[in-house]
């Protein structure tokens, strides 16, 4: 079984010291409180405790929200002032995300009980590149010329789409807050953000140091709060132009339902995924066990890209299923501030009890537990690495978005199978093959339905590389300069010319 080194336990680690500074709503570059005055509790995972209260924002806040941010795109400076400058503010903004990295992964794990280490490594640092990137494209947004077939010229204008709201998940509250917030600060909107209610700490201390950067007020709001109320009240109003949403396939439907009986919004959708890892007989043995194992159980398996099914060719399965059960073991799960551990704690009761059920669900249609299966350590949400074989496609382990630590390991003889079998989902959001053979990769590759495919890697993502899904994994592209285009309306503007018949 993993060790769990939970809690103080070991003591062979020191905590972050960590203040919460911000709490309430951050509305027109003011922290206010909610209109109603109410508050929620923000937990801990490792423990289960409470760490803080927050403004608990509903219609009401949003609505104030939204004036703030409507009011600062039609009449304040930031969608008229340059790009250039818009760039310069943006990359100050960075600056100081850099300068206050360790605070803000210490609030990020003690909210959703991510890997400290990978924070201060990964996610803050990742955040203020991808900032850098579309400050650097904030200046350069063109659009086209156009020689007309009639007796006219034209040319397109591409302008900022107008007052945003990003609904952000909890399983990486800040680098999916920046892969929405980022570009549409260079296009020059406006936005009212609203983070999961599970964390909402890192997104009130961007807020600030977005004021300090000099952003102007009214341009980013933060309305903490939960999805029915906040969230829907953003997906309804009448007054938003545009809804990024990253979450469940469910809320999505829902969030497009609202923005279609509202103003018409346009939406884009980052939603669920089943992502299949494809590893073909030529593979390095040990470095598809460790690509495996990295894709189904970095960030606890709380990631819309995981790699939870496991496609293994037949001539290597034997093998790889050895392998795969000893290095689950040597998986480290514990308290995610201490730098030895590889595993922190479910976001909260309610996923932990959710990945518990799956792992029933897996046994009762009858696949084979390897290894884990057991919650772990006695207090918090922590699950053990978990793995099943024998898994067949139609049981729930292989076609529902678990969100945990599980990985099911499947058998396939040829390339044919294996791309009916990765095709077999109603997700379509990442796949990785792992191949020595360039033929190979090449046709899995275009033959998958899927917005992202790794090559003999997983997790590689790049500010440059556009990321979102096909099928029920939604549609529209976060990060590169397509996630640009998501904010910036279109322009054509004509004049005819001296032998026109439009004069
Ligand atoms: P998960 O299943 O990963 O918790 P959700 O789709 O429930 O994902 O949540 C993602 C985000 O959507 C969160 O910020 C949540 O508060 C918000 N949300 C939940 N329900 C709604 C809703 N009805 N309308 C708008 N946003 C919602």
């Amino acid at each position: 079984m993993s060790s769990v080194s939970n809690g103080n336990s070991n003591g062979s680690f020191k905590m972050p010291d960590i203040k919460i500074k911000f709490t309430k709503l951050f509305i027109n570059g003011q922290f206010v409180d909610s209109i109603s005055g109410k508050t929620f509790e923000s937990r801990d995972p490792r423990t289960g405790e409470v760490t803080a209260r927050i403004a608990e924002g509903e219609k009401a806040d949003v609505d104030l929200a939204v004036k703030a941010a409507r009011e600062a795109f039609d009449h304040g400076v930031w969608p008229r002032m340059s790009g250039y400058e818009r760039g310069r503010i943006m990359s100050k903004f960075a600056d100081l995300i850099d300068e206050n990295v360790e605070e803000l992964a210490a609030l990020d794990s003690l909210d959703a009980g991510k890997l400290f280490s990978h924070g201060k490594l990964m996610d803050i640092p990742g955040v203020s590149r991808v900032l850098r990137y579309y400050a650097g494209a904030a200046d350069k947004i063109h659009g086209e010329t156009l020689k007309c077939s009639q007796q006219c010229q034209g040319y397109t204008l591409k302008e900022p789409i107008g007052v945003v709201g990003h609904i952000v998940p909890w399983n990486y509250p800040s680098t999916i807050l920046f892969f929405k917030v980022s570009p549409a600060l260079a296009a020059g909107c406006t936005m009212v953000v609203k983070p999961a209610e599970q964390t909402p700490l890192s997104a009130l201390y961007y807020a600030h140091l977005a004021k300090q950067a000099g952003i102007p007020d009214g341009v980013l709001n933060v309305v903490t709060g939960f999805g029915p109320t906040a969230g829907a009240a953003i997906a309804s109003h009448m007054e938003i132009d545009k809804v990024s949403f990253t979450g469940s396939t469910e809320v999505g439907r829902a969030v497009m339902e609202a923005a279609a009986r509202s103003n018409l919004k346009s939406v884009s959708l980052e939603l669920g995924g089943k992502c299949p890892l494809i590893i073909f007989d030529d593979a390095d043995v040990d470095m598809a066990v460790n690509l495996a194992r990295v894709a189904s159980f970095l960030n606890k398996g709380e990631v819309c890209v995981a790699g939870s099914r496991i496609y293994v060719q037949e001539g290597i399965y034997n093998e790889f299923v050895k392998k795969a059960a000893e290095s689950a073991k040597t998986w480290v799960v514990g308290d995610p501030f201490d730098p030895h551990v590889n595993q922190g704690p479910q976001v909260d009761k309610a996923q932990f009890e959710k990945v518990l059920q799956y792992i029933e669900d897996g046994k009762r249609e009858g696949a084979t537990l390897l290894t884990g299966g057991k919650p772990c350590g006695d207090q918090g949400y922590y699950i053990e690495p978990t793995i099943f074989t024998d898994v067949k496609d139609h049981m729930l382990i292989a076609q529902d978005e678990i969100f945990g630590p599980v990985m099911s390991l499947m058998k396939f003889k040829t390339i044919e199978e294996a791309i009916e079998k990765a095709n077999n989902t109603k997700y379509g959001l990442a796949a990785g093959i792992v191949t020595k053979d360039l033929n190979t990769a090449n046709r899995v590759s275009r033959s998958i339905r899927a917005g992202i495919i790794w090559i003999n890697c997983y997790f590689a993502f790049d500010a440059d590389c556009p990321f979102g899904g096909f099928k029920m994994s939604g549609f529209g592209r976060d990060m590169g300069l397509d996630a640009l285009d998501k904010y910036l309306h279109v322009k054509s503007v004509v004049t005819p010319l001296y032998d026109s018949p439009w004069l």
